[in-house]
């Protein structure tokens, strides 16, 4: 059902909409009212759409006068929502007939057939909203799973292994030359011995860190 609101008879221009004969119907309503046209609603037979609060103070003078059955006082009028019509013939044959379906109900004003209200919530021609179109899907490449830290207790860069020609393997450090034994050392000819492709770069990189870090390990274990 429609309401009355604090705006009666003082709806701004923005919101209403010229239809015909110069009357204009809140945007709403016009929407509906031209929808019906379309449809086969004979034109221009809108006889009186919005009314100001003057236009309504002159329409209850008209009611005194006796020239029209009735007229809500000012600020109490459809026609002051802007939802209200009264729609001449042969149009208000085919909205007493359709109406109903395009939101409008008929009779709401004894002796006013020409009366004719629009509830929104009764249109049911009102237009789907256009769907939103999806929003683009952003496809994030699966990053590469971080690697563990590698725990050395000196840069990596800053050291690398060293084969000697006797056979013999040391860690070269920027604080001095380690040679591997131990753990280390069998590690370093495990991958010495190692066929070639029996590590990736990664696994040789891996297994370098480990002697690295074994060194190290001992080295630490020694200046303890
Ligand atoms: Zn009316």
């Amino acid at each position: 059902m429609t309401v009355l609101t604090a705006l009666n008879g003082r709806i701004p221009s923005s919101l209403l909409v010229l239809i015909e004969r110069g009357q204009s119907l809140r945007s709403d309503a016009a929407a509906s009212f031209l929808r019906e046209e379309a449809a086969g609603m004979p034109k221009g037979c809108l006889r009186s759409g919005y009314r100001d609060l003057d236009a309504q103070v002159v329409e209850v003078a008209r009611a005194k006068a006796g020239l029209t059955p009735s007229a809500a006082p000012a600020g109490q009028s459809f026609h002051g929502e802007g939802t209200a019509a009264d729609v001449d013939e042969p149009a208000r044959t085919w909205i007493r007939a359709h109406g109903a379906a395009y939101g409008w109900a008929k009779d709401h004003v004894k002796n006013e057939p020409w009366h004719m209200e629009y509830d929104p919530a009764t249109d049911r021609h009102i237009p789907a909203p256009t769907p939103a179109k999806p929003a683009p899907v952003t496809i994030t490449p699966a990053s590469r799973p971080t690697p563990a830290p590698i725990t050395i207790n000196a840069p990596e860069d800053d050291m690398y292994l060293k084969f000697a020609t006797n056979g013999s393997g040391y860690l070269v450090t920027p604080d001095g030359v380690l040679n591997l034994t131990g753990q280390e050392w069998n590690l370093f000819q495990r991958l010495k011995n190692s066929q070639a492709g029996d590590y990736t770069g990664d696994q040789f990189l891996g297994a370098e860190i480990d002697i690295m870090a074994a060194a190290l390990k001992r080295l630490k274990a020694q200046n303890a």
